[in-house]
């Protein structure tokens, strides 16, 4: 299960963009257009037949020649097939490109104008996706990130702030509004183009809520079924950002609005943090703990990668961003009461067994740069490789004086982080503080090189077992595609069970996701249910944190995770 795939994407996709644009945008300054304000008028007259159709009317001094950058690409998502039917008014000649994913639409002025306009249709894409990085047209929803909806003009400077309307028309009474800049559904912005388009724009029959916090409110939008009601869902995210933004002691939100929409795909689940804003997708049939934590997850990241933002070293940082945005966004949960502390530590352990079982756990971090799109073992292994060592530098810290802890770390970051991003190297000046001799060789060894991270002597409950990486033990991409049973391994647990080759499988339960040697898979054929362990024969030593503690335990477990 990709779990928060999305948010890996979409911050890095983003500085792409801004560098692309760095290198790119001022190139064309010979045109010398300049522009005073964009509207966008988004029309749902022909939302029946799924599609969007959007008109921009673009005011300035324009000359020769004016380029717009039309939805295109994010995150891995692809919107050029989606845009039909574009013209333009008055009747310049239109060229339109489309080269590696980008797509742009290139008028010819024949002398000199103060506006345009350019339509386009939006059509919905074919599968019907349920993804929150895609452009999704419904006859009672559209939900898209901006990069999905707006035709920006090339050479505007994208950091420079200009007057922007977005209006939604024609729509039916029982459609309602919302994004990252309220829930008018006519909305007048002095913002610039990253802004506009690094947002979630939602309109449709979606069932709305809010929550008040003492500051101002944050808006909830919420289409399709989910397994928990929305109640329960609205009181768990009050809590989360209730409990997030009182360990950050930071209340500075004027707005902030939450899109939730149902996933389509049982195994498939993922978010992503947009101005203002988070949006998520979630299937039916998750374990309600999920639910939870991506939640907490994806709002964690208003401060991990959103206040305290990255330096250009995106993909390098991804322990810190990822791998403690997974680890504050559990330990909060467990100091507020949200989640006890047997799910702490189950969790906590299968963060624990993914790293230590993982066949890439010792490669470099440059790897994670090279790969990541490529290979999802190495898309993972920030995460836990950077959960792991928030636990190692938290036993570091507490050992040099057990008043401190990584807490003040992170307090650090954010205090600092209006004045400069993060950087492996301001993270090693603040560990300084804490920790006598830095964390220079700690980064160097266990983050740069990929050297294993030891965690014995910890001041943890910890012990250490002997366990067998995930292994089903036959073809999985013929057991997916055929439903038999091929190329079976004899050594494995699948065949110790009794699976042979060729059986034809009628029905399986393989738990969420796929990757965790200790959740039991059961495999039913026309006359036997076989259930084993997918566990490799081949065992190596995991740490695990004792699930059930004695009082002196519970005491060192509290005082190292700081509960109260
Ligand atoms: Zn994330």
């Amino acid at each position: 299960m990709k779990n928060c795939f999305a948010c890996l994407l979409s911050s890095n996709w983003y500085y792409i963009i801004i560098l692309f644009l760095i290198l790119f945008g001022f190139t064309n300054l010979a045109t010398a257009n300049s522009y005073d304000s964009l509207e966008y008028n988004l029309s749902l007259a022909n939302i029946k037949d799924l599609v969007l159709k959007v008109e921009v009317t673009l005011k300035g001094k324009f000359k020769n020649k004016l380029v717009l950058d039309l939805p295109s690409k994010w995150a891995g998502t692809s919107y050029i097939k989606q845009i039909k039917n574009i013209q333009v008014s008055p009747k310049y000649k239109l060229k339109l490109i489309k080269k590696n994913n980008e797509h742009q639409a290139i008028i010819t002025i024949s002398n000199f104008s103060d506006q345009l306009k350019i339509s386009y249709e939006i059509h919905q894409k074919a599968g019907d996706p349920s993804n929150v990085h895609e452009a999704i047209i419904r006859n009672s929803l559209v939900h898209s990130p901006g990069y999905g909806v707006f035709a920006t003009p090339y050479d505007l400077n994208k950091n420079d702030k200009i007057h922007i309307m977005i209006n939604w028309q024609d729509m039916e009474q029982e459609w309602k509004t919302i994004s990252s800049y309220g829930i008018n559904s006519n909305l007048d912005l002095n913002i610039n183009i990253l802004e506009l388009i690094h947002a979630i724009y939602v309109a449709g029959k979606i069932r709305m809520y809010k929550i008040d916090t003492n500051y101002h409110p944050v808006f909830l939008s919420f289409y399709g079924n989910f397994d928990i009601e929305d109640n329960k869902i609205v009181s768990d995210l009050a809590r989360i950002i209730n409990s997030q933004r009182k360990f950050f002691n930071d209340f500075d939100f004027s707005y902030y609005a939450i899109s939730l929409i149902e996933g389509d795909n049982p195994r498939s689940m993922g978010g992503t943090r947009l101005s203002n804003s988070f949006t998520g997708f979630l299937p039916k049939g998750l374990p309600a703990i999920n639910y939870y934590i991506l939640f907490a997850h994806e709002h964690m990241h208003n401060w991990i990668g959103g206040k305290i933002r990255n330096n250009e070293d995106e993909e390098l940082n991804y322990w810190w961003t990822e791998g403690f945005t997974d680890f504050y966004s559990r330990l909060i949960a467990l100091r507020s009461k949200d989640i006890d502390r047997d799910i702490f530590i189950k969790e906590l352990n299968q963060f624990l067994r993914e790293y230590y079982l993982s066949l890439v756990n010792q490669e470099p971090n440059s790897r994670i740069k090279k790969d990541l799109w490529n290979n999802y073992d190495i898309e993972r292994l920030p995460y836990y490789r950077g959960f792991v060592f928030a636990i190692y530098l938290n036993n570091m810290i507490k050992q040099q004086n057990r008043f401190h802890s990584l807490d003040n770390i992170m307090y650090d970051l954010f205090n600092c982080a209006s004045e400069q991003p993060f950087s492996s190297n301001l993270f090693k000046n603040i560990a300084h503080k804490y920790i006598k001799d830095g964390v220079d060789k700690e980064i160097s060894n266990f983050i740069d090189q990929g050297y294993v991270i030891p965690l014995g002597g910890i001041e943890l409950p910890i012990e250490k077992t002997l366990m067998g990486r995930y292994y089903l033990g036959f073809s999985k991409d013929i057991f997916l595609k055929s439903k038999i049973i091929k190329n079976i391994d004899v050594r494995s647990s699948a065949y110790k069970a009794g699976l042979r080759n060729s059986q034809k499988i009628i029905s399986y339960d393989i738990p969420n996701g796929i990757g965790d040697p200790n959740k039991i898979i059961t495999i039913r054929t026309k006359d036997k249910t076989f259930q084993f362990k997918p566990e490799h024969y081949n065992k190596v030593e995991v740490y695990q944190v004792k699930q059930v503690l004695s009082k002196d335990e519970k005491q060192q477990f509290n005082e190292f995770f700081g509960i109260k």
